[in-house]
């Protein structure tokens, strides 16, 4: 079962990432972290489904943060020419990734978005103190609200760029080095999201450094 919505404002965040903000559809309700499909209500695009994470607060209007790929031809690309009033298709909530305790984050591009949610919450409960953000993009450029995660998080906020050298940003993947680097005994939790791949190294790097599966909150992409 779907609920019609519409946009109320889309604007670019990064060269290729969205920011939508829609209308929230009345009763409808998640947890920060969560995921739902959406579909846009319009000939061809009713019946294809694509996955985003809200990062709105329940409380707030609905946002979603939406890297573009134009080259698929698929539903982020025809979002690039999305405007206000256009309608969406939203259906039920879900996902298992959720604030458990301080931890560190981390992301790989738009897997950031799960994290954009639960940090606005903590910040706005007073929580946000201690944790950190492990942010890898390929360069600069992809790094979605760069200055809003340095303002908020301070040296708890580190970058890793694959494609790009530049003094006081880490460069290369992230390596068991760089999580053990930047972990501490009282961030008990580390939280995973990003593409497969990344998923993939991330998870064996945190298993070899003896992290146990109940303190990996994780999301693929
Ligand atoms: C739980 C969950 C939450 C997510 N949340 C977000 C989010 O908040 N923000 C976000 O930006 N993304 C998110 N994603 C990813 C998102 O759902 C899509 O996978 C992504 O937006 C791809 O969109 P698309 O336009 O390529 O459309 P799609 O419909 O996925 O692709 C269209 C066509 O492109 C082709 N294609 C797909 N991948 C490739 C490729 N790698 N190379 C070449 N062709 C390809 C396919 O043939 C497909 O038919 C989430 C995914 C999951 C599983």
């Amino acid at each position: 079962m779907s609920q019609i919505t519409k946009i109320k404002s889309i604007e670019h965040l990064t060269h290729d990432v969205l920011c939508v903000v829609l209308e929230k559809p009345q009763g409808l309700t998640y947890m920060p972290g969560q995921a739902v499909d959406i579909g846009l209500n319009k000939p061809d695009w009713s019946e294809k489904k694509n996955c985003f994470t809200f990062t709105s607060l329940p409380e707030e209007d609905i946002e979603f943060t939406i890297k573009t790929y134009p080259e698929h031809q698929g539903m982020t690309n025809e979002l690039l020419s999305a405007k206000p009033g256009d309608e969406v298709l939203i259906y039920s909530p879900f996902g298992d990734i959720y604030f458990k305790g301080p931890g560190i984050f981390i992301a790989g591009g738009a897997g950031i978005t799960p994290f954009i949610a639960i940090l606005k919450k903590l910040e706005k409960q007073n929580q946000i103190d201690g944790n950190k953000l492990i942010f890898a993009n390929k360069e600069k450029a992809d790094i979605i609200l760069e200055d809003h995660y340095h303002e908020l998080l301070g040296k708890n906020f580190i970058n890793v760029l694959s494609k790009e050298k530049i003094e006081g940003y880490e460069y290369g993947y992230i390596s068991s080095e760089l999580i053990k680097k930047y972990s501490e005994k009282q961030l008990k939790y580390y939280y995973l999201c990003g593409p497969p791949p990344m998923m993939k190294a991330v998870e064996e790097q945190l298993k070899a450094l003896g992290i146990t599966e109940e303190f990996i909150v994780k999301e693929g992409f």
